[in-house]
């Protein structure tokens, strides 16, 4: 039964506490602003999503967190290991970034990440986990609140702006305006397993680095998230599994990539084979009157370069840092299309390189062979920074090639707001740098 209206109590509400709430509750809460955090499932829960990257330690860090999450619980990652069905592999060395980037990322299980993200920060915010958020209200064109369930009461909570971090379920983009655009060039599933009593002497890599294999009808994930845990997880075109058993496919793909299918000799799977799909969408539409979208409520393209996080913790940053300043005084349609176009320029450059890599048949480098003599100058710590997180730079020759190819435009035309979220010092200083010695 609906309660009688209630006049604002929140500056601001925000729908879902996974890494993009809780940044956003964190901003605001920071600030002194008045934010209640409405998360639907009682944490810890699963989640999808277990490698992290060196810009994501790196905002953790800005952000004063990273210490929450030491070795002991979170496996450190200095790099990604590319491999195949024929027993080739490349790796990618997070250490040959440069510039005073931060060289590791860790791994982690999202039950334990995701509970300490929201448990720790959001401490100040009013945090009320099982709650689940029906839908926005609106009045006079403008998002006021949201209707919430509270047992078996559905309660109206108001507020001065609606912050939406509910991921996949994108309460008002994909639920209420019906503004989510599917990826078409993507239309993939993923499936996966945990193992225990994994023997880290079968694994011919580099202990804590994520593996990547591909074989002809898609990809797999291998990640250690605990000592002795690996994830590993099937990637394939949503075609592939028509009519099929998914526990049989990805048995199968499974044993095709041999670097990751000898760390499995003697370890057990911990339950039967999960799955996600749909996961690949995107908007053009990111603010509107009284609501903000952070993190996957607006966009996720593919977890190939596991960015999903970093993504999510960035724009949830910056988007309280947008909200605080409107309720300071600045002008309200400025500062939230200005943090639109920094949201979509993030988004872009990670979508621009996944459709490299899966174009290049899963191999990077091809691409930036094939930019032919505009690659020779391009140094491997380029390379490195990019798939490290490095998509508000402009700097970045690799990105500026991306962005410059006509066939990878997803969203509408809209001007890019360049300057790295995470390292904007050394970003300012190397552009100085860059233009004296031009
Ligand atoms: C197969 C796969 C593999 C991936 N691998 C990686 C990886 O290795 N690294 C990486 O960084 N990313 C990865 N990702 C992406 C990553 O999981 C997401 O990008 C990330 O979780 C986004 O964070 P978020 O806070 O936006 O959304 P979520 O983490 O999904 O959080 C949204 C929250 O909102 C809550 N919610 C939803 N609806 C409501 C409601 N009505 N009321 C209240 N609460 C609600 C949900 O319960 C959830 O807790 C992967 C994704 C997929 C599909």
């Amino acid at each position: 039964m609906a309660t009688a209206q209630e006049s604002p109590e929140y500056d601001a509400i925000v729908i879902g506490g996974g890494p993009a709430g809780s940044a956003t509750a964190l901003g605001l809460a920071r600030a002194g602003k008045k934010v209640v955090v409405f998360e639907r499932r009682t944490f810890p829960r699963f989640h999808i999503g277990e490698s992290m990257l060196p810009y994501t330690a790196g905002i953790l860090d800005q952000l004063g967190l990273l210490e929450l999450f030491g070795p002991d619980d979170y496996p450190t990652k200095w790099g990604a290991e590319f491999c195949s069905a024929e027993g080739m592999f490349r790796r990618v060395d997070f250490t040959a970034q440069g510039g005073g980037r931060r060289e590791a990322a860790f791994q982690c299980e999202r039950a334990l990440f995701d509970e300490v993200l929201l448990r720790e920060p959001a401490r100040p915010a009013r945090d009320r986990r099982g709650r689940r958020v029906l839908g926005v209200i609106i009045e006079n064109d403008r998002t006021v609140g949201v209707e919430v369930r509270l047992g078996e009461e559905t309660k109206q909570v108001r507020a001065r702006f609606v912050m939406d971090a509910s991921g996949r379920a994108g309460i008002i983009s994909n639920q209420t305006f019906k503004q989510r655009e599917p990826n078409t060039r993507l239309q993939l599933v993923a499936y996966f397993k945990h193992y225990t009593d994994v023997d880290e002497a079968n694994n011919p890599g580099v202990e804590g680095d994520i593996q990547v294999g591909n074989h002809p009808d898609g990809w797999l994930w291998a990640i250690p998230i605990h000592k002795g845990v690996l994830s590993v997880g099937a990637v394939t075109p949503a075609a592939n599994l028509r009519g099929r058993n998914p526990e049989d496919v990805y048995e199968e793909h499974v044993s095709r990539v041999g670097r990751i299918n000898q760390r499995l000799a003697g370890a057990s799977a911990t339950a039967g084979v999960r799955g996600e799909s749909d996961y690949c969408y995107y908007t053009n539409t990111v603010v509107g009157n009284g609501w903000f979208l952070v993190g996957d409520s607006g966009c996720f393209i593919d977890p190939v370069f596991s960015a999903g996080v970093y993504l999510g913790v960035v724009s949830g940053t910056k988007a309280a840092e947008a909200v605080v300043q409107i309720l300071d005084g600045a002008d309200e349609t400025a500062t939230a299309q200005q943090y639109e176009n920094f949201y979509k320029t993030g988004y872009d450059c990670y979508t621009r390189l996944i459709y490299a890599f899966y174009e290049s048949n899963f191999n990077f480098m091809a691409y930036v062979r094939s930019l032919g003599q505009q690659a020779v100058n391009i140094e491997g710590r380029w390379i490195s920074r990019l798939l490290s997180g490095d998509f508000w730079s402009e700097l970045n020759p690799v990105g500026a090639h991306l962005r410059a190819e006509r066939r990878y435009d997803t969203f509408a035309p809209f001007p890019f707001v360049y300057g790295c979220p995470v390292y904007p010092e050394q970003d300012a200083r190397e552009k100085q740098e860059m233009l004296a010695n031009a």
